[in-house]
């Protein structure tokens, strides 16, 4: 498709997608793991082999996301954590990584793992020192997460990417390419759980990676790796991800939009505290996430409310649309008590995490507001 063209269009067509064999507007699910050879033991066709190296459905679903990042090349993952895995597992023994702090808990504790068994020094630096701490440390690699979960903090990825030589990857996931794309900023990868914003309707596990530049010796490694380790995306799964894909756009549209009405209402609130989200004026990263994230702040936020942990879980245990379910980036509204399941890194007991759907965003203040009472 011509790469001039505005993202919801793109999505819209899933990057030009048809189905050559039936004449089909949607491409066909093809599962086979294996491919045949003609009686002079040529392929049917040379890229299809066995599936664990590539499938056409992935590369269709791939296909999507390289044009909306403006990507040289993407990779998609069985999960988020194992594209990040597969960023990490490039790291030479001894080598050094700095990552942001408080960032998504399940990356932060297995990096924490894997460094300590490879002997990789790993260097954790909050959000507002991160500039600072790359200029002056040299390292193989620099990951942050912009917008982070469950903090809201925003980092500038432009000057993470001028203060350092490292090979910098941003978890965009709260931002989704459609409001950021991070390769533009200045990062080397971009990567997403596809879980997420992405997918969109909770109901597929995914990951992506996608590069600035293909021959970058990190990627080179990372794409082998995942071939002859066999971390793939199964068929199904991408072709999920392409039928999700067509309403990315509209669907992040709307969930930022309900999303920033509900921060404001939420934060007009007597018996709320504060409300983390890069949409409202008073967010210390606001200035930032204006300037690298278009077309509205995500669907991400982070409540706090007047009282102790009792009242985040009264007033999480009363609410009737949204979901007490984990994840994000669902068409569905999501809360979680993110004390309860990271109690151990400093998360106040207070703060309640929502995912904003795409709701009649009436529906979702009038139960916050019954919920808050
Ligand atoms: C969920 C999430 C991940 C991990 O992705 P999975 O698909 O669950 O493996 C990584 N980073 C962020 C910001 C996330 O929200």
């Amino acid at each position: 498709m011509d790469k001039n063209l505005k993202p919801a269009t793109i999505a819209a067509h899933a990057a030009g997608v048809l189905d050559a064999q039936s004449g089909g507007v949607v491409p066909a699910l093809q599962p086979s793991t294996t491919f045949t050879r003609d009686e002079n033991y040529e392929l049917h066709r040379p890229d299809n082999i066995y599936s664990r190296d590539n499938s056409d459905n992935l590369r269709q679903a791939e296909e999507v996301l390289r044009v909306l990042e403006d990507a040289q090349e993407t990779l998609l993952f069985p999960s988020g954590m194992a594209a990040i895995a597969a960023v990490f597992r490039t790291l030479p023994n001894g080598g050094t990584a700095i990552i942001q702090s408080g960032i998504y808990w399940g990356t932060t504790a297995w990096i924490r793992d894997f460094c300590t068994r490879r002997e990789i020094t790993l260097i954790e630096v909050g959000a507002d020192d991160l500039p600072t701490v790359c200029r002056q440390q040299s390292a193989d690699l620099i990951f942050i997460e912009t917008p982070s979960n469950p903090w809201l903090k925003t980092v500038d990825i432009r000057a993470i990417a001028d203060a350092s030589d490292a090979t910098l990857i941003v978890d965009g996931t709260a931002a989704t390419p459609i409001l950021t794309r991070a390769l533009d900023h200045g990062a080397d990868i971009v990567m997403h759980s596809a879980t997420k914003g992405i997918n969109g309707h909770s109901d597929v596990l995914a990951g992506v990676l996608s590069t600035r530049t293909n021959d970058a010796t990190i990627w080179t490694m990372i794409k082998s790796d995942r071939k002859m380790a066999g971390a793939i995306l199964g068929p199904f799964e991408a072709w999920l991800l392409i039928r999700a894909m067509r309403t990315l756009p509209l669907r992040v549209e709307r969930m930022s939009q309900n999303a920033q009405t509900l921060a404001e209402a939420l934060l007009a609130h007597p018996k709320v505290d504060d409300v983390l989200y890069p949409g409202l004026p008073h967010h210390a990263g606001h200035d930032v996430a204006t300037k690298q994230m278009k077309g509205g702040y995500g669907s991400l936020l982070s409540v706090l409310v007047k009282g102790d942990r009792a009242e985040a879980l009264r007033v999480v245990g009363k609410l009737q649309l949204f979901l007490r379910a984990t994840s994000l980036g669902g068409v569905e509204s999501l809360v979680e008590h993110r004390y309860t399941i990271e109690p151990h890194t400093g998360i106040p007991e207070n703060l309640i995490r929502v995912s904003v759907g795409i709701e009649d965003i009436s529906d979702l203040i009038a139960d916050w507001t019954q919920a808050l009472g």
